[in-house]
């Protein structure tokens, strides 16, 4: 696990100091929020959709072993070789150990942020294995050595300017010529190099179906079919928490997600591997890297129902203004917030608190996770086991006094009041972060307590 040095608080002070970014950043996934509502509005099911997701979803973490054992028989019987990983760990050994008995140095990866979760690229560069990413997305990302910092829009953060240089510097496009057809054109004759010498392909997987043993993929570039197609082998690496029970199922789920990811009616390609081709052997590795675990937690089980769409992290106002990165995660925005903490507390302490608690995560949620009440349950959690800083801890110690104590609240009222009336300097200062960014209000003459036995009075004697 990764040392952290700085706190999501920190990194996002640090993408604020670029406004015009922030604001284009805001705006661009703000953009893709609409689509989703406008997307949504079509449906008149969807409600009923998301209910029905949701509670496929309950019954497969209820029965999950059933369903994975039911898979892993099915799988293996369509011929496809079925390895069970603990910890990220054992998943690189294992995907390394395929990619050994082949003897390849070169592969190609279609996006799986559970690789990106247990670090696999990082873990194979070491091992003398080098990695081209063919998601356009995380190709880019992959160039300019950063991590991926959104889940489904991995380069969300970038400019096209800034992608034009990088594609001069890295593949010798002409200086200056940052036109997106022509970029993408330039990386499409990039990859396809790539994808011609490959004869390892990994993908991830998006669903696997406990019936059929087969899993889906979906990409809107065709980069894993690709990749597949012209592979001898083909490694698939999933989260356990990927099983559905039935194919019948995939249709509920298919129109969820695409729609809420990036609101178009269904993803360009979703592909279905359920056996080799012949001469090509397929591998399926199974990772639980804390999903177990998760799923004791009768608080945070729900959140093993992600179908990694992006919706909460595209609507989420910090997400939006803070950007990915500064979450520190494989997964960022609100739903990484509740999923790192459950792997490592000590390290992700922070991001629980970096949510405004509005609850639009939970709302857009495709499979209904209560996001929200994660994050609150998650921050209880944190204070409880003492990982919050002693500054925060006393901040809370001390609402919590003032709260709890009507008389203490009201004096605490008229004491802020008189302050920032006579030395508005005392809060009105540089040392106050949400003044950096806003205009204090006016001083209201009195406490709305006061105002409202004033008028119930008033009220009270005209009646
Ligand atoms: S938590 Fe819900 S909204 Fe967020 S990525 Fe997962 S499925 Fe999508």
């Amino acid at each position: 696990m990764e040392q952290r040095t700085l706190d999501h608080a920190a990194l996002a002070d640090k993408f604020n100091r670029d406004e015009p970014r922030v604001d284009w950043h805001d705006k661009t996934l703000w953009f893709i929020r609409e689509k989703r509502d406008k997307a949504v509005w079509q449906i008149t099911e969807w409600e009923d959709l998301r209910e029905t997701a949701s509670q496929i979803k309950n019954n497969v973490l209820d029965n999950l072993h059933d369903y994975l054992l039911e898979f892993e028989k099915q799988a293996q019987q369509n011929g496809v070789t079925v390895h069970w990983a603990a910890n990220a760990e054992e998943h690189n050994r294992i995907v390394h150990s395929i990619i050994q008995q082949h003897g390849v140095t070169d592969i190609v990866k279609s996006k799986s942020m559970l690789t990106e979760e247990c670090h696999l690229n990082e873990y194979l560069h070491e091992k003398g294995i080098t990695v081209v990413d063919t998601d356009l997305g995380e190709r880019i990302v992959q160039l300019a050595g950063e991590p991926p910092s959104h889940i489904v829009l991995p380069c969300i953060h970038w400019k096209k300017e800034e992608i034009g240089e990088l594609f001069h510097q890295h593949l010798g496009t002409p200086k200056g010529n940052a036109d997106p057809q022509f970029l993408t054109a330039a990386a499409r004759e990039h990859l396809r190099q790539r994808f011609l010498t490959s004869r390892v392909a990994i993908t991830g997987v998006n669903f696997a179906v406990a019936e059929t043993g087969e899993i889906v993929v979906c990409t809107n570039e065709g980069n894993a079919d690709l990749g597949v197609q012209l592979a001898d082998v083909h490694i698939a690496c999933m989260g356990i928490e990927k099983i559905i029970p039935q194919r019948k199922h995939l249709g509920i789920f298919l129109r969820l997600l695409a729609r809420s990811a990036t609101g178009q009616p269904t993803t360009t390609y979703s592909s279905h591997f359920r056996k080799p081709r012949p001469g090509q052997t397929m591998h399926i590795v199974l990772v639980d890297n804390g999903r177990s675990e998760r799923l004791q937690q009768e608080s945070f089980r729900n959140a093993l129902k992600c179908i990694r769409c992006g919706a909460c992290m595209n609507t989420c106002p910090v997400y939006r203004r803070s950007g990915g990165h500064s979450y520190q995660y494989a997964i960022a925005g609100p739903i990484g917030s509740i999923l790192a903490p459950s792997l490592d507390m000590k390290n992700h302490a922070d991001l629980p608190f970096a949510s405004t608690l509005c609850g639009s995560c939970s709302n857009v949620c495709p499979v209904k996770i209560n996001i929200h009440e994660q994050l609150y349950q998650w921050r209880q959690v944190l204070v409880k086991e003492g990982y919050v800083s002693p500054v925060k801890k006393a901040g809370i110690a001390g609402m919590a006094a003032v709260l709890s104590k009507p008389g203490i609240y009201k004096a605490s009222g008229a004491i802020g009041r008189w302050f920032m009336k006579y030395i508005p300097v005392l809060v009105n200062n540089r040392l106050n972060p949400w003044y950096k960014q806003r205009e204090m209000p006016a001083v209201p003459k009195q406490s709305f307590n006061e105002w409202y036995h004033q008028n119930r009075k008033q009220h009270g004697k005209q009646g």
